[in-house]
């Protein structure tokens, strides 16, 4: 049997699937990078598995998708009109759940930070998140 997907179709579809190493992610890690930043990536022992981790600033960022962790007044947090209980429901759990990673991060001493899926679209966006939520005199030398 031949594999019929294309490469491009398949990552298509994981992009899709995966909640990991998504494009907006993969902004923001790039970003850091050019910054000279120090991180690492999905922290398991970590409550919430923050998508970058910054264990010098203790700070834990998240990469949050528009539509699934409601982005609040983000036109791409819409609602769908269909099966609406059901929707609200995994809402509810999926908010609920962000909550209670950050409060558990918290309790643990390190500082939590969201960066929007719509945020991340240009690079000054994510350039200022990050120069907002890292001083820059602790910054890593180059
Ligand atoms: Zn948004």
């Amino acid at each position: 049997m031949t594999d019929r997907i294309s490469k491009e179709r398949r990552s298509w579809l994981m992009g899709r699937v995966g909640s990991r190493n998504t494009s907006p992610e993969l902004r923001v890690r790039s970003v850091a990078h050019s910054l000279g930043l120090r991180f690492r990536l999905h922290k398991k022992d970590l409550p919430g598995r923050p998508d970058i981790v910054f264990p010098k600033h203790k700070l834990a960022i998240f990469v949050h998708g528009c539509f699934w962790h409601r982005h609040s007044g983000c036109r791409k947090a819409s609602n769908p009109r269909s099966s609406v209980e059901f929707w609200q429901s995994k809402f509810a759990a999926n908010v609920a759940r962000d909550a209670r990673a950050v409060q558990d991060l918290e309790e643990l001493g390190w500082r939590v930070a969201v960066i929007w899926e719509c945020e991340t679209r240009t690079k000054e966006g994510v350039t200022s998140f990050l120069s907002a939520n890292i001083d820059d005199r602790q910054r890593d030398p180059t």
